[in-house]
């Protein structure tokens, strides 16, 4: 075995080959991938080898299409067959909601350029002669079904071959029966790998370790969310029907799903393969896989897949009249979410994950196509933050994975609904007022691991959501609470907020370097910021508070708080000119807006709130009620005259109650996460991680006054300066949405112009209540950006007309805010 190498993939099985054929393929060649077994022997080798395109997420829908588009291509290639069957994929819909789904994702599918068809019962008869389209008493009818007509199922075995072909002929190297057994860090700066067959030193190492991802961490000090969970197919003898259908010319039928019965089907040898995704079935190896397990399989517990066994039956008779002939039960792993971890570790230079994987063969062309272009070029061509290990914090330990894990593998099927919150491993953080929010009606949603109230059910109105692609029972309350922030004066409870402290000689230097704006020179100056990619995509947003002479309060996303967190570290100064101290759980924050709110915050504090001595835009430290050292913000994100109260945590309970009782002649109340959604598409705020992401730069976003292009260096300037030059491709828009009767734009839905062609995406939408107009937000090419344009959008495979809006159509020339 070589002794050095500049990148070593740890882990030999679909992932990890893939990942070395993509670092090969970019010019790496001094790259190397150990493996403690042979090549497959993980959960590649017994996996069913469906490459289902069909995916919720924007980003993994990407993945998912490279993957297959690369898989055809792969024989002609290397030479190697991988018995790629494009029989295409059927899913079924049995229910309107089911239906909405589709018409859901196929929004996401027409961004990314993912052909499918949403076909009628008739044609899923023709496609699937041997289905009963069912309507009696005990097989719901089918009234409708996805087509994807170019995907299907692989062998992963061969694919993995194939790639292990392509990556040798690029001069990677492999080896196998070589377990790695301890990492650390060299002097200067390399990692020494120590594995079975001798010492490997390198630059990069990515751990590609399937069910192992666990202790894979542990050598590093990382504790990896991924934990597998078993998974079941059974292979069933050769078909009668099945057979006289082939035999009589039928084409390979199209990989099956019902997921309102939750299982797949598909061909195997004139016979079938089924594979339900069923409730009970257990995480395995939270601390580990034991050694004992090598190659091997679980016992098959049919019992748990009966009920999906006989549903299947009903919809495929021809399947009761076939024996088994094997069930395979392996384990498959699993992320609390489901998406697997592609991307960085935290807090480790030079740790790359590519972990986690439950549709690893369908997700390994993507993943490691992205995951070598994030090692080679320093950022990803894609936005990964939906995959970004960094997405998940130090709460998702092992029970909590161990339980989440469980809950995602038994809801793969079932109906994905935007607004769903799933209840397991909940609730684990809490704000201090958690319980006072509970007893005013708080119907709560977890958002890395916080519980956040997402609307508040007056008395009388059951606590509970009624998940639907369209409006539903939230949406009168949500309103109520929406007018609540632009008429009287509410709270919202934002204790998520990451939150940092940055303070030395050197911190605002530092951090003038790391954002596209100006960090603010004068004490109680406010500014929102931007941390942008090499390739002036945006990475991260702050808003920069400086409180004191060297000292900067930090405030970004509650959601991000590893992945930024991780950014402020890794580019910390290392003279010792700038200290960073993560404070988000030291402090909580409470949003205090509406246009009453200056006469509740004036009787609790002495700070003068007006205009001149506290204008929009500024911060100061004072003491609110019997708190003290509150850091007052006049910034809000709902767009009404308003503070934020970032005060120690402890003052929680006793700020709640004064501002309650300060604020009872005015008719203050709660508002939840959906009424600020409301709100801040009324102004037309972006939000990080859906408008603003490293796909568009700030002067796509229109946020050209957060850029200072001459203020001196920052990352992604130079990026910037060629868009500027080349021309912006695409601007960003607010949209009026016509014609809504009940299905507000949420997110992910194409935009056309008139003739029908696709010009954009819309990365968010929602009714916004006091405008009483259903909003869209998202990015166009820049002549269809002018205010007064007429677009189209389309909304559960629905056109709509819509017309660009004046950016902030509610207030646009924030009056409110400077009230
Ligand atoms: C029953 C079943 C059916 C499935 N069907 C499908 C399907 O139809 N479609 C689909 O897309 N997905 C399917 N999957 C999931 C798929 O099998 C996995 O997502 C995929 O194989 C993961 O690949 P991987 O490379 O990440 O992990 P693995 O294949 O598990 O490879 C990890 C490798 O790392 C090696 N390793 C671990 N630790 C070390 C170390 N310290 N040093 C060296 N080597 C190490 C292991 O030996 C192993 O070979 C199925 C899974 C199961 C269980």
């Amino acid at each position: 075995m070589k002794s050095h190498a500049r990148v070593v993939v740890i882990g030999g099985g679909v992932v990890g080959v893939s990942t070395l054929y993509h670092l090969a393929h970019k010019g790496w060649s001094d790259v190397v991938l150990v493996e403690r077994s042979e090549l497959t022997a993980g959960s590649t080798w017994h996996a069913a080898g469906l490459l289902p395109l069909f995916n919720m997420s924007y980003t993994v829908g990407q993945l998912h299409k490279y993957s297959v588009d690369l898989y055809k291509r792969l024989q002609a290639e290397t030479g190697q067959d991988v018995s790629f069957h494009a029989t295409g994929n059927l899913r079924l819909a049995t229910s309107r909601d089911r239906l909405d789904e589709y018409q859901k994702y196929c929004g996401t599918a027409n961004t990314i350029g993912v052909p499918f068809e949403i076909i009628g019962p008739a044609e899923v008869k023709k496609l699937w002669p041997l289905l009963d389209l069912g309507g009696a008493d005990d097989t719901a009818e089918v009234i409708a079904a996805l087509y994807h007509p170019q995907d299907g199922h692989i062998a992963p075995a061969d694919l993995t071959m194939a790639l292990r072909k392509g990556a040798r002929a690029k001069r990677a190297e492999i080896y196998e029966q070589t377990e790695v057994t301890a990492v650390a860090r060299t002097p200067s700066g390399e990692w020494k790998l120590t594995t079975t067959k001798g010492e490997i030193t390198c630059e990069h190492v990515v751990c590609a370790t399937g069910n192992y991802a666990r202790q894979t961490g542990r050598m590093f000090g990382l504790s990896v969310p991924a934990i597998p969970v078993e998974h079941q197919y059974i292979v069933y003898e050769e078909s009668r029907e099945l057979k006289a259908y082939r035999q009589g010319g039928g084409r390979e039928l199209a990989v099956m799903r019902e997921p309102d019965q939750s299982y797949y089907i598909r061909e195997e040898r004139m016979g079938w393969i089924l594979g339900p995704y069923e409730a009970g079935a257990p995480a395995r190896f939270a601390d580990g896989v034991p050694s004992w397990f090598g190659k091997n399989l679980f016992d098959g517990d049919l019992e748990r897949l009966v009920p999906h066994v006989e549903g299947a039956q009903r919809r495929v008779p021809a399947l009761a009249n076939c024996g088994i002939k094997d069930i395979v039960n392996g384990p498959i792993s699993y992320t609390p979410d489901g998406t697997a971890l592609i991307g960085p570790a935290w807090g480790l230079p030079n740790v790359w994950l590519n972990e986690g994987h439950s549709f690893g063969i369908t997700a390994a062309g993507g993943a490691g196509w992205q995951l070598a272009e994030w090692i080679v070029e320093g950022e990803p061509g894609i936005d990964m933050l939906a995959a970004d290990p960094r997405r998940f914090g130090a709460y998702a330990g092992k029970r909590y994975v161990v339980t989440k894990n469980e809950e995602t593998y038994r809801n793969v099927f079932t109906v994905h609904y935007p607004d769903e919150e799933r209840p397991d491993g909940r609730p684990a953080k809490t704000s201090p007022v958690y319980e006072k929010l509970k007893r005013m009606g708080a119907v709560f949603g977890q958002r890395y691991g916080w519980e956040r109230a997402n609307w508040f059910a007056p008395a009388g109105v059951a606590a509970k959501d009624d998940w639907s692609f369209r409006r539903t029972n939230w949406f009168e309350h949500v309103g109520n609470e929406c007018r609540r922030l632009r008429e009287r004066v509410g709270v919202i409870d934002l204790t998520p907020f990451t939150k940092h402290l940055v303070r030395g000689p050197g911190a605002e230097a530092w951090l003038d370097s790391l954002v596209a704006n100006k960090v603010p020179a004068k004490i109680g100056r406010m500014a929102l910021s931007h941390a942008l990619t090499k390739r002036g995509g945006i990475r991260s947003e702050f808003t920069i508070t400086k409180l004191g002479e060297e000292f900067f309060y930090v405030v970004s996303a509650g959601a991000a708080e590893r992945y930024d967190s991780d950014l402020l570290a890794k580019r910390l100064p290392r003279d010792g000119s700038v200290s960073l101290q993560n404070i988000t759980t030291a402090r909580g924050c409470f949003v205090v807006a509406g246009p009453r709110s200056r006469d509740v915050l004036a009787k609790l504090t002495d700070t003068k709130l007006d205009n001149e001595s506290f204008p929009w835009l500024t911060g100061q430290e004072t003491e609110v009620g019997l708190a003290s050292d509150v850091y007052l913000l006049r910034v809000n994100f709902v767009g009404s005259l308003g503070w934020e109260l970032h005060f120690p945590i402890e003052y929680a309970n006793h700020l709640f109650e004064a501002i309650f009782a300060a604020g009872e002649e005015f008719g203050i109340g709660m508002a939840g996460m959906r009424a600020m959604e409301s709100l801040r598409m009324e102004k037309s705020y972006r939000m990080w991680g859906s408008d603003l992401t490293r796909e568009n730069t700030p002067f796509e976003a229109s946020l050209d006054r957060f850029v200072r292009m001459k203020k001196g260096e920052f990352t992604g300037r130079a990026a910037l300066e060629r868009q500027l030059a080349a021309g912006i491709p695409n601007r960003f828009v607010t949209l009026d949405v016509h014609g809504v009767k009940d299905a507000d734009p949420l997110g992910n839905e194409p935009l056309f112009d008139a003739k029908g062609k696709m010009i954009g995406r819309a990365t968010s939408g929602y009714y916004g209540h006091v405008l009483k107009k259903s909003l869209a937000i998202g990015y166009v090419k820049p002549e269809f950006a002018e205010v007064g344009t007429k677009i189209a959008i389309e909304i559960l495979g629905e056109r709509k007309d819509a017309t660009v809006l004046v950016d902030s159509p509610y207030d646009p020339e924030n009056k409110d805010l400077r009230a």
